[in-house]
């Protein structure tokens, strides 16, 4: 008999499709928020929620790929700081490794041919859009000048 009266209840409350519309899109929100990636206080990125459903991650994946993300901002902060050539191609290689450990994280095949965060890095003056437009081929574009990339800073 409970139960019967509390369906009864449920099936009383009533709300407009607008008022229904809200509740949905802060249900999203609330959902979607964890996935924020923030770094000093400052928003830096969603992770996609669409690819999240598509790779079927779990909460706890979506959150290690937050991590990795924020640890991809702490290097390329000290990238900004960095001068010493030998020591940013080091940063280099380091950010290369998170790109994997992206891949993985989004559980991707770990394939640097799909990497795009070295041409986004401070103070890398490869070009942006070509590399976009070559990912996935094998092929990076390279400014001979950049400080990261070009062959012009190799020792
Ligand atoms: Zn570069």
């Amino acid at each position: 008999m409970a139960v019967t009266k509390k369906i009864k209840n449920q099936t009383s409350f009533s709300m407009t499709e607008k008022e229904f519309g809200k509740v949905m899109d802060a249900l999203y929100a609330s959902h979607h928020k964890k996935y924020e990636v923030t770094y000093n206080d400052k928003f830096e990125m969603n992770l996609n929620p669409e690819l999240i459903d598509k790779q079927g991650l779990t909460d706890k994946e979506c959150k290690h790929i937050v991590k990795l993300h924020i640890s991809r901002c702490k290097l390329f902060d000290k990238m900004k700081q960095e001068n010493n050539v030998r020591v940013l191609r080091r940063y280099v290689k380091d950010l290369t490794q998170i790109e994997f450990d992206l891949q993985k994280a989004w559980k991707f095949k770990k394939d640097a041919r799909f990497h795009s965060w070295w041409f986004l890095s401070p103070k890398c003056t490869c070009p942006k859009l070509d590399n976009w437009d070559s990912l996935g081929t094998g092929y990076h574009v390279i400014s001979e000048e950049c400080i990261l990339h070009g062959k012009q800073h190799k020792k």
